[in-house]
């Protein structure tokens, strides 16, 4: 299956066809898909899929040892026929926006306080982070709060790259546990030029300004170095 959505994140929309039925699960998988199955932190896609003139619902994503599966409400079609899928692009579009913010948190972390991220999670709109960040405290929330709108207006372009063998990805990685599973010969970095890269298997948008602005709503401490800061994402001004 063709995961369109690790080449382009703006597809809303596609025609394809169904590659695989497995009626146990209730379950197809297309020849391409822009439906993101969830991982890494990022909340699946909500769907809706067109088949024969029929809307079916997508009930959820399962991965298994022959790839992703996407779970209908009902399976009585065939193998090959047309499939249209349309994402509710307004939640697709809010995780991307929300994805980008952890990196950008992350960049601005890494660079001016040295700190490493241990962790994450997202919704849309909504975000957390763990940090090994001893000595965090409601000023630097606010000065980190500060750098991170600042980066995002300055608009910084977003790039997918691939690169080959994993030699230099602790390089890339010292900022992160090392969570690759062992053996990938083919990596995709996302990168935030001038402030952020990583291995990431995720969407975001094509430049840091489409995430509008964000507030650091609060952090907890998980312990005496570990801290979660919780994020939102919203429109500038609002
Ligand atoms: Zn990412």
């Amino acid at each position: 299956m063709e995961l369109v959505y690790l080449e382009d994140a703006y597809v809303k929309e596609l025609e394809t066809i169904i590659t695989s039925i497995d009626p146990a699960l209730s379950a197809v998988q297309f020849e391409k898909s822009i439906i993101y199955p969830g991982g890494g932190g990022q909340a699946k896609d909500y769907a809706a899929i067109e088949i024969g003139g029929r809307n079916y619902d997508l009930k959820d994503c399962k991965k298994d040892d022959r790839g992703i599966w996407y779970v209908l409400d009902a399976i009585d079609f065939n193998l090959q026929d047309v499939a249209v899928i349309r994402l509710d692009w307004e939640r697709r579009y809010n995780l991307m926006r929300t994805h980008t913010a952890m990196h950008i948190l992350c960049g601005v972390v890494w660079n001016e306080y040295q700190k490493k991220v241990t962790g994450g999670n997202m919704e849309p709109l909504k975000a957390r982070m763990d940090f090994e960040f001893e000595g965090l405290n409601d000023e630097l929330v606010r000065e980190i709060e500060h750098r991170v709108n600042e980066e995002i207006a300055t608009n910084h372009a977003v790039h997918i790259k691939q690169i080959r063998g994993a030699e230099n990805i602790d390089e890339l990685l010292r900022t992160k546990t090392n969570l690759l599973p062992p053996g990938l010969t083919e990596i995709r970095l996302v990168e935030i030029e001038n402030l952020d890269m990583q291995p990431d298997g995720g969407t975001h948008v094509a430049g840091t300004a489409e995430v509008g602005e964000i507030t650091i709503t609060g952090f907890e401490n998980k312990g005496r170095i570990n801290k979660r800061i919780r994020l939102e994402v919203r429109n500038p001004g609002q």
